[in-house]
């Protein structure tokens, strides 16, 4: 018999339960695809058109997104290329009641309408302490746009020439707040900007100081920089760009700023990111004097700039729940990052060997620290196949060798880590 004739029809295969169930995850649309293109290896001989639903099913992707989860095990424990911080399991279950119906605007006790997301405002305040105001916007990209728009429209802001940073991917400071309309004035240097640089600027028309943490750089040497207590004494709103989030000082990272220390020391508003040393979702955090909060918050922008009920809910489990990743990977101690390796490395039948790394922040702040790791190392020519594969693993290579650094690597990845390379 010809062997076309025996290939099953696409509805009775699209009958097999498993790919009734797929197609309810999936769309019907998408597992019918997949059969037709089974059909047609078939139809070419490439593939026994008895195991049309198998081959189907193994050619579905696990979701509904062209995104592909990967295990990061660069040792960059912020990675902008991987969406930064990854979610708590506390915060991901956040966003999955959140995606729901939702009270983010409304009062069910009365039945009116209430502030927008403000568990997560109340949450991210109360982590703060002290009678602080709190906003919450797109990024810190979106913070600092609504500041510069609403305090500082059509007025200057002074900035240090040694904070005039770029942060990656299109965020360039000096056009970020020009094209929010507000005026830059550049005091000091380079390398040194003192107060007195800052206090010979402010005039009339200074509307505030801003203050940036350069997050992915550091300037060592002949240096200089006022701090925001001294800045705090000029008399305009001292505005501090903290980028990476931390809202209490970590012991950790001494030289990265905290929201907390920051507004004890004079600062009118600090800005951050959501989605780095704090661990959360991407957000824009904005917190500080509730009157300067107050007039951000009824800007006309802040309606442009606000956050979804997602990511609401996500940075409230963040700051209320149990430790987020970023966290928990950055605390953790080096002989269980040992253990977590040689276990790992055990269970992918013992090839790569396990040897000592360096991590770090990434982008999202602490730049120059080195976190000690622990890494498997593997021959550079093993990357392609690991980062196509799934789920891809992302390593760093060095000196001609493939590294996993562990400690950026979920603990719950380990197993699917082992499996990856056992399958090598
Ligand atoms: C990361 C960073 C930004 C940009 O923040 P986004 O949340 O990515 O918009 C701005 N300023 C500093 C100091 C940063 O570190």
């Amino acid at each position: 018999m010809d062997r076309r004739r025996r290939i099953p029809r696409t509805d009775t295969v699209l009958a097999d339960p498993r790919l009734v169930a797929a197609a309810v995850r999936l769309g019907r649309h998408r597992v019918k695809d997949a059969v037709a293109a089974a059909a047609a290896l078939a139809r070419a001989g490439r593939l026994d058109p008895g195991d049309l639903a198998d081959a189907a099913l193994a050619a579905l992707p696990p979701a509904a997104t062209g995104l592909r989860a990967v295990i990061n095990a660069t040792g960059v424990l912020v990675h902008t290329n991987l969406g930064r911080a990854p979610l708590s399991p506390a915060a991901l279950d956040a966003v999955r009641l959140a995606g729901r119906t939702v009270d983010i605007e409304l009062d069910l006790v009365d039945g009116r309408r209430a502030p927008r997301a403000r568990t997560a405002v109340d949450a991210l305040a109360a982590a703060v302490g002290g009678a602080v105001g709190a906003h919450v916007v797109n990024n810190n990209a979106a913070a600092l746009t609504l500041v510069a728009a609403a305090l500082a429209g059509g007025r200057e802001i002074l900035v240090s020439r040694g904070e005039l940073v770029e942060i990656g991917d299109g965020f360039r400071l000096p056009a970020l707040l020009a094209a929010a309309g507000a005026r830059l004035r550049e005091v000091g240097t380079t390398n040194r900007t003192h107060l007195a640089d800052y206090a010979e600027a402010v005039g009339p028309d200074t509307a505030l100081i801003l203050k940036v943490h350069p997050s992915n750089f550091r300037l060592t040497g002949f240096v200089a920089e006022a701090p925001v207590a001294a800045l705090a004494t000029l008399g305009p709103p001292v505005v501090h760009d903290i980028g990476s989030g931390l809202l209490v000082p970590e012991p950790l990272l001494p030289d990265e700023p905290d929201a907390r220390t920051s507004l004890r020391a004079g600062a009118a508003l600090v800005t951050a990111s959501g989605d780095k040393l704090l661990g959360g979702p991407q957000c824009g955090l904005l917190l500080g004097d509730p009157e300067l909060v107050g007039a951000l918050r009824r800007h006309p922008l802040a309606r442009a700039l606000r956050i979804d009920k997602l990511t609401a809910a996500a940075l409230e489990a963040t700051l209320t729940g149990p430790e987020p990743p970023v966290t928990a990977a950055l605390r953790a101690d080096l002989a269980g990052l040992r253990r977590r390796a040689e276990a790992v490395a055990r269970a992918a039948g013992g090839a790569p060997a396990v040897v000592d790394s360096t991590a770090t922040v990434g982008g999202g702040g602490a730049p120059g620290v080195d976190l000690p790791s622990v890494a498997l190392a593997l021959p550079a020519a093993a990357a392609a196949g690991l980062r196509t594969g799934t789920p891809a693993v992302l390593g760093r290579v060095a000196g001609g060798r493939l590294l996993l650094d562990l400690r950026t690597v979920d603990p719950a990845d380990d197993a699917a880590l082992a499996a990856r390379l056992a399958a090598r």
